[in-house]
């Protein structure tokens, strides 16, 4: 069970008054890893890997840290921080298409990166061009990602 710190926030900015509904209430708007640590909604410190959540019925922000969103609100935000490694690791794997959206919308990429990124993501075999304009595309996630928050 999350702690009462993180559940007396999820439920304040939540419509459903109990923590079983109210959680499933939100969603991951944002993703973000920061050199300068933060605190979790629960009150843990220090935080580097961080998630916008909000709620899909009151349009509430809350940023809480990837375990707690992984462990208590339930959305598997472990999925996204692990892509961002990954491609950290090797700029030519492929990312998450999860990642790709949050990106596209928090405009790090344009339409087209991720449009081709989405078209080619699932391939083994891109051809030299493709491979650098993927690894290209994994360096402005990457920096994009890593700087909000900073
Ligand atoms: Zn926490």
């Amino acid at each position: 069970m999350a702690n009462n710190k993180l559940i007396s926030e999820v439920l304040q900015n939540s419509v459903a008054p109990t923590w079983d509904e109210a959680r499933l209430e939100w969603h991951i708007e944002n993703i973000y890893q920061v050199t300068e640590p933060q605190e979790c909604a629960c009150g843990h410190f220090p935080i580097t890997e961080l998630c916008e959540i909000k709620n899909s019925k009151n349009e509430n922000v809350i940023t809480v840290g990837n375990h707690c969103v992984q462990t208590f609100i339930g959305l598997n935000s472990n999925k996204l921080f692990n892509a961002l490694k990954r491609i950290k690791g090797d700029d030519k794997s492929a990312c998450n298409p999860d990642v790709i959206e949050l990106a596209y919308k928090q405009n790090i990429l344009t339409g087209w990166q991720r449009d081709f990124y989405i078209d080619t993501w699932r391939k083994r075999n891109l051809s030299d061009k493709q491979m650098t304009q993927r690894a290209t595309i994994n360096r402005k996630i990457i920096l994009g990602i890593s700087r909000i928050g900073e």
